[in-house]
């Protein structure tokens, strides 16, 4: 039998990527040595000490839930650890209603998706942007508008453009900063205006915190929690991903509103079963030790980073340091016409370098494209050597 797939399978848009895919699978084949910058999943090894507290776990024989379903025998010390990083990170107050830990965002975005939108509703979310956001509306029967993050406006969401009748039948909005893939930081000032606009059109706003960690040259995310009164409207989904080298731990939470908190647990304790409780003891460890590992990772984020910028702007690019995020967002050059496909194909043609297209990540990324900071110095110096010769 062949099977159909859902009216909501056929309903995500086509994937951009593939046809990338199949041009670097070509290009392997005529022998070409393929560098790709295109993945944002960190090369580091997760720090020894969220290792150690893994291994130490799952080997101790005191613990008898140890190799047990994590939502029915759920650790205290991850839900503490993330009491504590907040507390210490932003000196916002968490109680215990305000707090469910997930396993990783991605999984967090789109089942959170199922627990607040019911058909029609509209869901607004940023282009570019992750994907995950449109996905989860497409998946609840929602419907995505997608507000532009422009350069004229610093890549931040203008509230005021988003149009009145939105703003009635919206339920929810999606934030990033620091931003994938623009790499745009928001202040806390733009948190207080998103507030402002969530409790004024009775809208969610849901603020996904995934690089608040991968900050450089001494900038601090802010998180929307510091917004006083934030609680009654916001949600942030904060990830151990990108900030600890642990992508494939699965390990997060999401923090905020107790409603939206409360509608999260009820989906995922329908869906899912949680995470092993070493992953949890991990994660804690990872937490509370944040203030040592974090800046080690970080410094070579940012030699990374300026090694790709200064090669790129020794080559008619201007681009400014981007002070968050493990990527290098960039225009295409003028002779492309803007379009970010050309560019890329072309760059992977004639030099072998993979980057992301900007339209890959929607409509309003084109014109631009993503290079990701997860390889190695030699790497990135041999792609950029290759890059600034096709600039013209
Ligand atoms: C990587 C990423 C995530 C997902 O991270 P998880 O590994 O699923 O926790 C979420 N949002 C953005 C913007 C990301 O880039």
């Amino acid at each position: 039998m062949e099977v159909q797939l859902s009216e909501r399978l056929k309903k995500l848009p086509p994937y951009l990527f593939a046809d990338l895919r199949r041009k670097i699978a070509a290009a392997r084949e005529r022998g070409v040595k393929v560098i790709s910058l295109g993945i944002g999943d960190p090369d580091m090894p997760t720090p020894d000490a969220v290792v150690d507290e893994l291994t130490r776990a799952i080997n101790d024989p005191a613990d008898p839930n140890r190799h047990r379903y994590g939502c029915d025998v759920p650790t205290v010390e991850f839900p503490q650890a993330v009491k504590a990083f907040y507390k210490r990170r932003w000196n916002v107050n968490l109680t215990d209603d305000q707090i469910v830990t997930t396993n990783g965002s991605k999984d967090a975005i789109a089942q959170f998706a199922m627990g607040i939108l019911n058909p029609g509703d509209i869901g607004i979310a940023p282009s570019p942007g992750y994907p995950t956001y449109a996905i989860g509306h497409t998946f609840a029967s929602a419907v995505t508008y997608q507000t532009p993050l422009l350069r004229e406006n610093n890549f931040l969401v203008d509230f005021d453009s988003i149009p009145a009748e939105v703003c009635r039948l919206a339920k929810i909005l999606w934030l990033n900063y620091p931003n994938n893939p623009t790499t745009a930081v928001a202040d806390l000032d733009f948190f207080k205006r998103a507030v402002e606009f969530g409790r004024k059109h009775n809208i969610l706003i849901a603020h996904d915190s995934a690089y608040s960690e991968n900050v450089y040259d001494g900038y601090q995310a802010p998180s929307i929690l510091q917004v006083p009164g934030a609680d009654e409207v916001a949600v942030e989904f904060f990830s151990l991903s990108k900030g600890f080298n642990m992508t494939g731990w699965r390990a997060g939470c999401v923090v905020g509103n107790a409603s939206a908190v409360k509608s999260l647990r009820l989906v995922k304790d329908n869906t899912d079963n949680g995470s092993l409780r070493a992953i949890q003891f991990a994660a804690a460890r990872a937490l509370n030790l944040s203030d040592e590992l974090t800046p080690k990772v970080n410094e070579v984020y940012r030699r990374r980073r300026d090694l790709v910028i200064d090669a790129l702007n020794a080559h008619g690019w201007s681009l400014e340091k981007p002070r968050a995020t493990i990527y290098v967002w960039a225009p295409v050059p003028k002779r492309y016409n803007g379009s970010s496909a050309e560019f890329c194909t072309e760059l992977l043609e004639k030099a072998g370098v993979v980057v992301t297209p900007g339209l890959g990540y929607g409509q309003w990324g084109e014109g631009f494209f993503r290079i990701s900071l997860t390889y190695s110095d030699d790497i990135l110096t041999e792609a950029m050597n290759r890059m600034v010769k096709l600039k013209g």
